[in-house]
Formats: structure tokens, C-alpha cells, sequence
């Protein structure tokens, strides 16, 4: 007893979850984001922005501010694995209004269980599509 269908759930959701590489980019973003990638944003040598193709798959660039002095501010971790974490979650208030938490380059849905399954489901064929 003792393992729940929800954990192998789980743990099957987490190996599909597609994995953002971080890619470092002097003053913009380039015209056209691939999927799957994390941009910093480096200006004299300091991160200073993050962008990212939201993961819904609505098409829309996701900026996130790093700098200090301005608001909403979001705190970027890297990681040894060449991964990056974002803190606090990622809430957009218009459009698609995806609301995500990003860790370790995965995406993990803010809804309840039954949407954010939909969602990894969507994000995975959405990427299936543009390789
Ligand atoms: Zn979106």
C-alpha cells in the first residue's frame, strides 16, 4: 500500500514536463522566441529582464523585470544544471491570464488539478508541433 495513483500521476507529469533551456542575450530578446527558452537579458554584464514564450501557447512574449527599483520585480535563481527558477509566480492579469510558478526551467500551473493537466497536455503538443 502507501503509493497513490495521484504521486505515479504526479511523477509521470514531471518526466513529461518539458524542461526551458537559459539563454543569455545582450539588450533584446530576439523578434522571434523559440519555445522552451528562458532569456536573460544582460545589459553591462547585470541580468536586468527576463522573457519567455508564454507557455499556454497564446503567442505572447513574457517580460519579467529584475531590477530592484521597479515594480513587479522578480527574483532569478540559477541553477548548476544550466536551469533557471523565477520567484514569485508568473500571473498575467490580461490576455490569456496564464498564472504559473517557474522552477528549475519547468512550468507548474497554478489551477486546480483537473486545468493544470489540460495545460501540460496543451504546453507538450504546442511544443510537439514546433520541432
Ligand atoms: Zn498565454
Amino acid at each position: 500500500m502507501g503509493v497513490s495513483f495521484r504521486r505515479i500521476g504526479s511523477w509521470i507529469r514531471n518526466r513529461l514536463r518539458p524542461r526551458f533551456g537559459t539563454e543569455y542575450v545582450e539588450a533584446d530578446v530576439p523578434s522571434h522566441a523559440r519555445p522552451r527558452t528562458l532569456y536573460v537579458v544582460m545589459e553591462d554584464g547585470e541580468p536586468w529582464s527576463t522573457a519567455m514564450l508564454c507557455p499556454c501557447g497564446c503567442g505572447e512574449v513574457l517580460h519579467m523585470n529584475l531590477l530592484p527599483d521597479e515594480r513587479p520585480v522578480w527574483h532569478l535563481i540559477h541553477h548548476d544544471d544550466s536551469s533557471s527558477t523565477l520567484h514569485p509566480s508568473v500571473n498575467r492579469i490580461k490576455g490569456c491570464r496564464a498564472h504559473f510558478w517557474f522552477r528549475g526551467g519547468r512550468v507548474y500551473w497554478c489551477a486546480d488539478r483537473c486545468e493544470a493537466l489540460w495545460k501540460d497536455l496543451r504546453l507538450l503538443l504546442a511544443l510537439r508541433r514546433k520541432v
